[in-house]
C-alpha cells in the first residue's frame, strides 16, 4: 500500500494523471483513505516470526455498548474455542512467566496503587463503578524447561512442533518458496477442481488435488487468493461471493514511550523487599535479585538484573476504558531508544481502538497490475457489473492476476483522542517520555490487525459473510 508521504519537490514527480504503480502500488488508491503502514508478511511463518503474543480475549458484555466479540458463537462456544486456542498456543493466561521480573512487579505495583488513588480521588469516567484495572499480559509464550532464563514465544514453528522439521511425517510438508497460485472451481461454483501451485525457484507450476483446501495467506492476501481464483475460475465476483474484501476492521493505535520516575528507580535502589511477595522464595524475591545485582554489578546505576525480564501488563479493554493496551517493551523499528538510555528503564505503552465493521470499508483488487509473485499470466474476465468504486477495477481483460492492492477507507473511531489522552494520562502515572517517543497517533495500518474481509456469517447471507461458521466457502 503506498505510502502517504509527499515526494521530494526537487525530485521526480509523476504526472497526475499517471502515479507510480512499482512495488504494487495501487495508482487508484485514494491517499487519504489508505492505510499507508499495512503490511503482508512472506516467509514461512508468516506474521508469527515477528508478532508480541498478546493474546487477551476479546471483551465480551452483549448488554453493554463496547461488546466486541461476535455472536457466531454461543458463549459456551466461545469459552471452549478460546480454551483450545490457548492450549495450542501455550497462552501464559495467569502471568506465571513474567511475575518473578523486577520490573513487572514495580510497573504493576506502582499503576495499581495510581488507579486505585485515581478512583478515591474521582478522576473516573462517570459510573465508573471500580478503580481501573492492571494485569499481567496474557502472553503466547512459555519459559524453556532447561533454562529459565529464555523465553520461548509462540509461533508457527513451536506450534507445529516436530513437523516444523523436513520429512518427520509422510503425511505433512512444509514447502518454502512455493506459492498457492489459484484453485480452479468448477462451472456451478460448488466444488475445487485442484489448487495451483508455483514453485518460485523455478517458475513451473503444477497442480494439487485434495478432499480439502485451506487458504491461510493472513487477511489481505487469503482475500487476494479467493478474488484471483473467482477471476480465473470465471465466476462472478458479485455473486459468487460479494462480500469478500469489504468489512475491513483495523484497531488504530497510540504510541509513546516513558522513561520510568527517579522516585520509583530510587525506591527499587532503597526498599528493593517493598516488591517481595509473602509466598516467595529467597529466589524469586526481588530484593534478593537487586541486592544480588548490586554486589556482581557496584558500577551498574540500575538495580534491574540484566536478566530481568521486561514488564509486560496490560490494562484490560472494559466499558469505562473501551482499548486494548499493551504497557511493556517490544522491539519495533519506531520504538528503537537513543542510546543514552537504559532499556531497562523503558516501557512502551500502545492502545488500540476498534473502528466499526462498514461494508464501506474494503480492499479492491485492480486488474492489469501484479504483485512481485504474480508469475503466471491469464485471461481475466471482465465482471463490469457493480455500481460501487470497483466497477473500474474489473473492466480489463487480457490482464495478469488481480492482485490485492488495497483501496481502504477506513473512518476513524469518532474521537481517536480518547484512546490518546487515556494512554497519556497512564503514560504520566509511570514516568516523563523520551524525546520523540512523546504520545503520537502511529499511521493506519500500523497495528497488522486487518480482520472481516472474508468474514464469517450465521446464516448464507453473501451480502454479509464469504464464509461460514467453520470456515468454509461456497465452493
Ligand atoms: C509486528 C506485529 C505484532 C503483532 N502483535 C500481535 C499481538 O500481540 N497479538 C495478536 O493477536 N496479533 C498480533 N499481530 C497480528 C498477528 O500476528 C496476525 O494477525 C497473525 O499472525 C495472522 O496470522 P495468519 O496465519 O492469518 O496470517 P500470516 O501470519 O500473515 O501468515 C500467512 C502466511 O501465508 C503465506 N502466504 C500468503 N500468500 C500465499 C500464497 N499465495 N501461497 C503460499 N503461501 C502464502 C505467507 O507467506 C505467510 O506465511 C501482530 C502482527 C505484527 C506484524
Amino acid at each position: 500500500m503506498p505510502s502517504n508521504h509527499p515526494a521530494p519537490p526537487g525530485g521526480f514527480q509523476p504526472p497526475d494523471d499517471k502515479p507510480f504503480i512499482y512495488g504494487n502500488h495501487n495508482p487508484d488508491q485514494e491517499i487519504k483513505s489508505n492505510l499507508a503502514a499495512a503490511a503482508a508478511t512472506r516467509v514461512v511463518g508468516g506474521m508469527s516470526t515477528h508478532w508480541s503474543c498478546c493474546t487477551p480475549r476479546q471483551y465480551a458484555n452483549a448488554s453493554l455498548h463496547h461488546n466486541e466479540r461476535s455472536d457466531l458463537f454461543s458463549p459456551d462456544e466461545w469459552e471452549g474455542l478460546y480454551k483450545d486456542c490457548e492450549k495450542i498456543f501455550s497462552t501464559d493466561t495467569t502471568g506465571k512467566v513474567f511475575a518473578d521480573s523486577v520490573r513487572q512487579r514495580l510497573v504493576m505495583k506502582k499503576l495499581k496503587e495510581a488507579f486505585d488513588e485515581d478512583f478515591r480521588k474521582g478522576v473516573k469516567k462517570d459510573g465508573q463503578k471500580a478503580a481501573r484495572q492492571v494485569s499481567p499480559m496474557p502472553l503466547a509464550c512459555k519459559q524453556t524447561a532447561d533454562n529459565k532464563a529464555y523465553i520461548e514465544w509462540t509461533c508457527t514453528a513451536s506450534i507445529l512442533e516436530k513437523l516444523a522439521e523436513p520429512n518427520t511425517s509422510p503425511n505433512f510438508t512444509l514447502m518454502s518458496q512455493a506459492q498457492c497460485d489459484m484453485l480452479k472451481i468448477d462451472a456451478a461454483g460448488q466444488k475445487v477442481e485442484w489448487a495451483s501451485i508455483v514453485d518460485l525457484v523455478s517458475n513451473e507450476e503444477y497442480t494439487v488435488t485434495a478432499k480439502k483446501y485451506i487458504i491461510c495467506g493472513g487477511a489481505t492476501l487469503t482475500a487476494g487468493i479467493m478474488a484471483k481464483f473467482v477471476f480465473k475460475s470465471e465466476l462472478a465476483l458479485d455473486t459468487f461471493c460479494p462480500a469478500l474484501g469489504k468489512y475491513l476492521t483495523e484497531q488504530t493505535m497510540s504510541f509513546c514511550q516513558v522513561v520510568l520516575k527517579q522516585g520509583f528507580v530510587d525506591e527499587v535502589i532503597n526498599t528493593p523487599e517493598h516488591l517481595d511477595k509473602p509466598e516467595d522464595t529467597p529466589e524469586q524475591k526481588s530484593s534478593t535479585k537487586v541486592i544480588e545485582h548490586k554486589k556482581q554489578h557496584p558500577e551498574d546505576p540500575v538495580p534491574f538484573p540484566f536478566e530481568d525480564f521486561d514488564p509486560q501488563v496490560y490494562t484490560p479493554y472494559s466499558e469505562d476504558y473501551p482499548w486494548h493496551t499493551q504497557i511493556h517493551r517490544d522491539a519495533f523499528g519506531y520504538g528503537e531508544l537513543p542510546s543514552n538510555i537504559d532499556p531497562r528503564l523503558v516501557v512502551d505503552l500502545r492502545f488500540f481502538a476498534q473502528v466499526e465493521a462498514v461494508a464501506t470499508n474494503y480492499i479492491s483488487w485492480k486488474l492489469g497490475s501484479t504483485d512481485a509473485f504474480a508469475h503466471i499470466p491469464f485471461q481475466a474476465v471482465a465482471q463490469g457489473q457493480r455500481t460501487s468504486p470497483r466497477d473500474d477495477d474489473r473492466a480489463s481483460s487480457n490482464s495478469p492476476p488481480p492482485i490485492p492492492i488495497s483501496s481502504i477507507s477506513i473512518p476513524y473511531p469518532s474521537n481517536p483522542w480518547t484512546q490518546t489522552r487515556s494512554m497519556t494520562h497512564v503514560a504520566s502515572l509511570l514516568g516523563d517520555y523520551i524525546p520523540g517517543a512523546e504520545p503520537q497517533h502511529l499511521a493506519p495500518g500500523l497495528a497488522l490487525h486487518i480482520c472481516g474481509v472474508y468474514r464469517a456469517g450465521k446464516t448464507d447471507n453473501k451480502e454479509e459473510s464469504v464464509v461460514d461458521r467453520a470456515g468454509k466457502s461456497g465452493a
